[in-house]
């Protein structure tokens, strides 16, 4: 061998040993299905359920009982429980949101691994790669884009694994030396947020960064960046991540952290949900907790348009002036209706001191006689922070807090909040996000910005979430947030603004028919309120998790100057395609249903 054929060996050997396994693999040009004469066969299943200890379960659809039979007992017993999250949480063939009009309505898998463990998974793994199977994962079932479900496919599902260990003194895989040791949690990728803020917050006295909703789960949400309520002062979920430990197409069973595959931990960092491996298990930084979480909930109903736009243009104001900083999250909805509601959530604020910064606000909307009226009651208060997520506490001091599964049997700690409710099982019309910079706060811009926010709500109401947009956060959450995968425009952004509207329904159910001429109107409706939003602010970006299902740039807006990076970490780690998500990283390659290679 020449002296250049044999360097160039050595240097593809050297490559053969860094990249993992896939390298190698073939490349289906598509995936079967069960009406495929090469789709397994019952003796290659039952090899399977061998291999994965008879979690290998056939998947049932109850809404199937509804399209035959409307008025039947199955009907109506699904009927009774599909507005309850556990419920919805406890079946292999449901998801939290039934469908998007003209997009995706959710459709069980033929089969699921009910895993238990990584080796379970992994055993999920090779035989879908094995078999060129279209392989879907499903942990709290909570994705808007349908991306958790697929018909005639096969379920990694990860409900069962939710153990939580709390460490004192965590160190990730060989980063011993590098790293100090810090508190952190870990929590099996199924468990959901309400299991991990029990553990951590309500027994343990401190704080996880998680999602706002109870009933999302830890993997899906951490792997999409992931706010809760309070991430104005702790940063993205994905920012206190400190380990994964994930199952890579190869089916190995991977660490990912800074020192063991840091590419594949960054990648799992915000890319998005079922594009990288199946994450069996997540360790989370966990923070100290302030004495106080609180809120302040307000209804102010504007008499006239021009009193609303200058309502609209106070609250701006009020808002750069008092509330924008790390201790105040969570939303204002500005109403199509001239309705200004307020739900937002601070952050160690004393029950007095809450009172005292909003005195302004509520003075001048007193002040403006006759322009304005409160709805409602108002509330702005605080409670000890440990009790936030405590459902014995909530249930003697704040009843109606949460609602709770009322199944026989089901753990007290099963609850959700009242503003979740509407979100149960619905069926989406229309759903967009940007987030909106912070240089819209300036002096020279707040007319700009209030007449956007007026203009677009004569479309559509418009949702503010200012605990997702990290502008005003502390810098050490800021940087941890910079170095995740998700669009960094989110570090400069005051807040995420949301724009959707659902209803209910499935197609084939009688007279409950999901309404499609409603639904188009809606989406037309929320396109032209986006439209307002973005000529203030046109290189928004969206947030993966809440965005449009047809965004059409959406390497872009998820991602940003990320998405190279995260394409390249896809080739290494699943070059042959086999995590396929609506509009994930690697996507681009397969066809809509991510049957068919292009
Ligand atoms: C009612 C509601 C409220 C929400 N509130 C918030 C909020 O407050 N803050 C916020 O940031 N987001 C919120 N979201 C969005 C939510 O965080 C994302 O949809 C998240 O991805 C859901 O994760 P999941 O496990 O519940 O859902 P799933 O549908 O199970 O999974 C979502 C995606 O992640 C993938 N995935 C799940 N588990 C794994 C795993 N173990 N390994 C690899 N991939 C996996 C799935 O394949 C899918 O693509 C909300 C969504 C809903 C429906």
């Amino acid at each position: 061998m020449d002296r250049r054929k044999f360097v160039e060996r050595l240097g593809q050997a050297a490559l053969l040993a860094f990249y993992p396994g896939p390298l190698l693999a073939k490349r289906p040009s598509r995936r079967r299905r069960p009406s495929d004469a090469d789709w397994p066969s019952q003796a290659a299943w039952n090899r399977l359920r061998k291999e994965v200890e008879g979690r290998l379960i056939p998947v049932e659809f109850p809404i199937a009982q509804c399209v035959q039979d409307t008025e039947g007992a199955a009907c109506e017993d699904l009927l009774a429980n599909i507005n309850n999250p556990y419920f919805i949480g406890d079946h292999p063939g449901l998801t939290q949101t039934l469908g998007w009009v003209d997009a995706w309505f959710t459709k069980p898998s033929i089969y699921a691994v009910a895993a238990e463990n990584a080796s379970h998974i992994a055993a999920a793994v090779n035989f879908a790669r094995n078999n060129d199977l279209r392989l879907v994962i499903k942990g709290g079932g909570h994705s808007y884009q349908g991306t958790s479900n697929a018909p005639d496919s096969l379920l990694a599902w990860t409900r069962h694994m939710h153990d939580i260990t709390m460490h004192d003194a965590f160190v990730p895989h060989r980063c011993e030396g590098t790293h100090k040791p810090q508190r952190a949690v870990t929590c099996g990728s199924g468990a959901i947020w309400m299991q991990a803020y029990a553990a951590v917050t309500t027994k343990g006295g401190a704080y996880v960064q998680g999602g706002g909703c109870t009933t999302v789960g830890v993997a899906g949400l951490v792997q999409s960046g992931g706010f809760g309520s309070f991430s104005k002062h702790y940063g993205s979920a994905a920012a206190s991540l400190l380990e994964a430990e994930v199952v890579t197409a190869d089916g190995k069973i991977r660490i990912a952290n800074p020192c063991s595959n840091p590419d594949l931990f960054w990648a799992l960092k915000g890319g998005g949900g079922g594009s990288f491996g199946v994450v069996s298990r997540v360790t989370l930084r966990v923070h100290e907790l302030p004495q106080f979480f609180g809120a302040a909930i307000l209804q102010i109903q504007a008499s006239s348009n021009d009193d609303f736009r200058r309502l609209i243009r106070r609250f701006v104001d009020f808002y750069r002036d008092r509330l924008f900083n790390h201790r105040w999250g969570e939303q204002a909805f500005i109403g199509s209706n001239n309705v200004l509601s307020i739900n937002m959530v601070s952050y160690d604020v004393a029950p007095d001191e809450g009172k005292n910064v909003w005195q302004p606000f509520l003075e001048w909307v007193n002040g403006s006689r006759g322009a304005y009226t409160f709805l409602g009651d108002s509330i702005i208060a605080s409670i000890p922070a440990q009790k936030w997520w405590d459902v014995e506490w909530s249930k003697e001091h704040l009843p109606g807090r949460f609602v709770a599964d009322g199944r026989p049997g089901a753990s007290p700690n099963n609850v959700w909040w009242q503003g979740n409710v509407g979100e149960t099982a619905w069926t989406i019309y229309g759903y967009e996000s940007l987030w909106l910079p912070a240089i819209l706060l300036d002096d020279n811009s707040r007319e700009r910005l209030t007449n956007a926010l007026f203009a677009g709500s004569r479309h559509q109401g418009i949702q503010l979430h200012f605990n997702k947009g990290l502008a005003g956060a502390p810098l050490d959450a800021v940087d941890r947030t910079r170095d995740t995968a998700i669009n960094p425009v989110v570090l400069n952004a005051f807040c995420l603004a949301i724009v959707a509207n659902g209803g209910g329904g499935y197609p084939g159910v009688g007279g409950r028919e999901p309404d499609v001429s409603a639904a188009r109107k809606s989406r037309e409706q929320i396109r032209r309120c986006m439209n307002e939003l973005r000529a203030v602010a046109p290189n928004g970006g969206a947030y993966v998790s809440e965005s449009n299902f047809f965004e059409q740039n959406w390497q872009h807006a998820y991602w940003g100057a990320n998405f190279a990076r995260l394409a390249s970490v896809k080739k290494k780690y699943d070059s042959t395609g086999l995590f396929f998500v609506h509009n994930g990283v690697g996507s681009e390659k397969w066809s809509a249903d991510g049957f068919s290679r292009l």
